[in-house]
């Protein structure tokens, strides 16, 4: 089974049978497990086995399918399914966090990320310092022997800035402090981010791991140590389990993972070449593309650069509008890593909360539009971007 590849992997791992042989993953829907007698009940408590359960909450054979089959994916020793990609990125750094501890965290960073960080872990006495997240001196300067943790997205939202995950955890690693990466817009097919140097490995499986905007859902990925005597006391203590039902929709999504983000990735390419020279957009973000700064490490780092772009169209708020609108197959909405390709404008949704300095200061102009490429045809996304450019 390690040798197994991603795409047979994504199918058969971590795969439990009940009695009755089914060939789709059962629903384990049951949020407990009887016993055969008071001694057995009491023996599960001192110590559960692999194919014993006790509470949802704890642990369920369908949540434990999908655990198994993404670490085998991301190479981790173990994973903890969650409720939402937040309850994991909250999960990940507040069961290893006290008072007087010091996280040093990339700026750009998804809105409810920058609020546990900003907001959550201050009140608990937990120092943050926020650098560029590009700029390896800022890293160094701010890492000290009091850090604990460090935490980024390796590509960032909405204007996929890539950090350098190997130089990160080298700094990280000189005072024992945790890497732990919010791994979404990186996707587990083309990221190796554990060989890299992260400790953990977050992600919001709402995003490509379902794929189909049905669930929210979320997972967090690390060694055994970590996972089973860190991370889950604090999980199974504080709610933020994966529903089994929810569990069952991501491993379906896991079965389609590969084949989708190499169909969304290869249009994004394809879309970022098209329009790259476009007089109508002030810039086209995409890693994937030369004049993007860190296209050479995201070469490097990355199988592919993902499967979202971002626009710069002139004309600002309005012109953004104009073309959000007149789009026929795209559709409006805030999600990524969908099979449908939806478009965001940051400024008025994702990023609304911040002050337009701090929006200025991420790149985050009026006229930038996020497109989230799907797996619907790509010269019909590409033409519907035209013809909505054309309608600007
Ligand atoms: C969506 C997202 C999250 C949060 O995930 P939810 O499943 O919505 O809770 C965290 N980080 C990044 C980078 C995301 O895109």
């Amino acid at each position: 089974m390690e040798d197994w590849k991603t795409r047979t992997k994504l199918v058969h791992s971590g795969i439990r049978r009940s009695q009755y042989g089914e060939v789709a993953e059962g629903i384990f829907m049951t949020q407990g497990f009887v016993y055969d007698s008071a001694e057995a009940a009491e023996a599960r408590f001192l110590e559960a086995g692999p194919d014993e359960f006790i509470y949802a909450r704890y642990g369920n054979p369908t949540v434990k399918m999908f655990e198994d089959r993404i670490a085998a994916l991301e190479g981790a020793e173990d994973a903890f399914a969650t409720a939402s990609g937040m309850a994991a990125v909250n999960g990940a750094l507040t069961s290893m966090l006290k008072a007087g501890d010091h996280v040093v965290a990339a700026r750009a960073l998804f809105g409810s990320c920058l609020y546990i960080l900003e907001d959550v872990l201050t009140r608990f006495g937990v120092e943050v310092t926020f650098v560029d997240g590009t700029d390896l001196a800022q890293w160094k300067r701010a890492i000290n022997k009091d850090t604990k943790a460090v935490f980024f997205e390796t590509m960032s939202n909405p204007t996929l800035e890539v950090v350098d995950i190997p130089a990160v955890a080298k700094l990280a690693r000189r005072v024992d402090a945790k890497v732990i990466v919010d791994n979404v817009f990186a996707t587990p097919v083309f990221s190796r981010a554990l060989e890299q140097g992260a400790d953990v490995v977050v992600y919001s499986a709402t995003k490509h791991i379902d794929g189909q905007g049905r669930a929210l859902g979320g997972v967090i990925l690390g060694t055994k140590e970590f996972i089973r005597k860190t991370v889950e006391p604090y999980l199974k203590h504080t709610g933020g389990s994966m529903s089994p039902f929810t569990a069952w929709i991501m491993l379906k999504g896991l079965e389609t993972l590969d084949l989708r983000v190499r169909a969304q990735a290869a249009t994004a390419q394809a879309m970022a070449e098209a329009l790259q020279w476009d007089s109508r957009l002030e810039r086209v973000i995409y890693p994937g593309l030369e004049q993007h700064p860190q296209h050479v490490l995201a070469g490097h780092m990355l199988e592919k650069p993902g499967t979202v772009l971002s626009l710069d169209i002139k004309g600002g708020k309005d012109a953004a509008f104009r073309f959000l609108n007149a789009l026929k197959i795209m559709t409006i909405s805030n999600n990524l890593g969908d099979a449908k390709s939806i478009v965001t404008h940051p400024a008025t949704t994702t990023h609304q909360r911040l002050s337009e300095e701090q929006r200025a200061e991420l790149g985050i102009s009026p006229g930038l539009v996020r497109v989230s490429l799907g797996i619907e045809d790509s010269d019909d996304l590409i033409a519907d971007v035209k013809q909505a450019l054309d309608a600007v």
